[in-house]
């Protein structure tokens, strides 16, 4: 079937013409493990129209399932005489992608492309699906598709594996986004408010990783992105109402962190992401976490030293290794928290043994190495008790790393206190200013 498909494909591309476009070779040492980026503030663009995002929708990948059903679009480099071909054809097919066995390249059904792009011109989405552990995952993608072969690092050794990008406008990207971040239940001013955070943390990534091979990731690392066949009136008017407004700070995007709920008050970027410092993300109180009354989601966990250490280890945070004899919490100022609840900057671990050896670990990368969940540690907003007992315990209030917008305050300040999206965003992003970049609004 994918023999006709080609042939289908060169019959077209020869009728139509080639089309010239510019395609890169992966890197063949490429590290699945980017860095984080430290950049903070990007210089303001002028700007013409909304951009394209490019979003990583799969990686590493050994094999996937793609199924077509309808017009597309497909254009590619075939490997190995390196011909470019472009075509429009109407296909009703399901192949297998996987990566050539050297690398080399991607084999879609019987056909090997250094690059190809797929864009759906019906009605039907481009579907993918592959196994993720033991989860089936099912995608309808209405975008255009990039794969490409990379090259997954494992101490000596390279594996080829599969990379499946989706590249789509920005503002139809925060459909998939508002509606996969928040209840669309939720007040409008809240859905508003989520809107232009996303806007402004994706083009910050646009123009921040202009020579990466992609913008955001599809899930938590970046912002949850889900593929959007169908939007929601209410995430329709969030978006459509604030297009193109961003927020800045001295005349250049921030990235405007956010999480779920920060427990009490929100955390400067400075003890979570960053030196540098940023007014907008210096932290703030949260009107509806530090009431009590209002419930914000508690947490509690115990557990034993060794349970401790091999979490560290294991996320590489414990490389010195030892007996833990001691674990207390420091705020921002490197003062011992106590069995005070509030915001931990540092985790400070004792080691057993006559030197009393410290080390000193920034309290999110400890919460992201013991598990960031509800069944973990959900926040740093947090206290540490029983520190010499047999298990230690942490209990906190909040989730997520706490820097930026608080998800549950934004819903409670639409809600309760009649704020507007600019109140909340200027409330969660103290001195910034809001900047409409593109589009009208409507
Ligand atoms: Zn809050």
């Amino acid at each position: 079937m994918a023999r006709w498909l080609l042939k289908f494909i060169v019959l077209v591309a020869l009728g139509a013409g080639f089309f010239h476009i510019a395609f890169r070779d992966a890197p063949d040492d490429f590290d699945v493990t980017a860095g984080r980026n430290e950049l903070l503030a990007a210089t303001m663009p002028s700007h013409a129209g909304q951009p394209q995002i490019r979003v990583l929708v799969a990686d590493a990948l050994d094999i996937a399932t793609l199924a077509l059903d309808g017009m597309v679009r497909m254009e590619g480099v075939i490997h190995p005489n390196m011909t470019r071909r472009a075509g429009e054809f109407a296909q009703s097919v399901a192949v297998d992608i996987a990566p050539a066995p050297n690398g080399n390249g991607v084999n879609i059904g019987a056909d090997r492309y250094v690059r190809a792009r797929i864009r759906p011109l019906g009605a039907s989405p481009i579907k993918l699906s592959w196994r993720s552990g033991n989860q089936d995952v099912n995608l309808s993608l209405p975008y255009e598709i990039e794969i490409y072969a990379i090259h997954v690092r494992s101490g000596d050794t390279l594996t080829p594996k599969i990379r499946i990008l989706a590249r789509l406008p920005l503002e139809e990207y925060l459909y998939g986004v508002v509606a996969s971040e928040v209840p669309t239940s939720w007040p409008l001013e809240a859905l508003r408010s989520q809107a232009v955070a996303s806007r402004t943390y994706a083009y910050f990534e646009i123009r921040s990783r202009r020579n990466e091979e992609y913008d955001v990731h599809a899930g938590t690392r970046s912002q949850v992105w889900r593929p959007a066949t169908f939007v929601e009136p209410p995430v329709r008017r969030a978006v459509d109402s604030t297009q193109g407004i961003v927020i800045t700070e001295k005349n250049a995007l921030i990235k405007t962190f956010f999480h779920s709920e920060c427990g009490g008050f929100t955390a400067d970027a400075r003890w979570v992401f960053t030196k540098t410092p940023i007014l907008a993300l210096s932290g703030v109180r949260c009107p509806r976490c530090a009431n009590q009354a209002n419930r914000p989601t508690s947490w509690s966990v115990a557990y034993s030293r060794q349970e401790i250490a091999a979490r560290l280890g294991k996320a590489g945070l414990f490389k010195q290794g030892g007996e833990i004899r001691n674990l207390q919490a420091l705020d921002q100022d490197g003062n011992p928290m106590g069995r005070r609840l509030g915001r931990a900057v540092t985790i400070e671990i004792t080691l057993a043994g006559g030197s009393g050896t410290t080390i000193r670990i920034p309290a999110n990368e400890f919460r992201l190495a013991m598990g960031a969940d509800r069944n973990n540690l959900a926040s740093t907003y947090m206290t540490i008790e029983g520190g010499s007992e047999a298990r230690i315990a942490f209990s906190g209030l909040g989730w997520g790393h706490g820097v930026g917008l608080c998800q549950h305050g934004a819903a409670f300040a639409a809600d309760r206190l009649g704020y507007s999206f600019m109140d909340i965003l200027a409330l969660y992003y103290p001195g910034s200013k809001l900047v409409r970049l593109w589009g009208a609004g409507q």
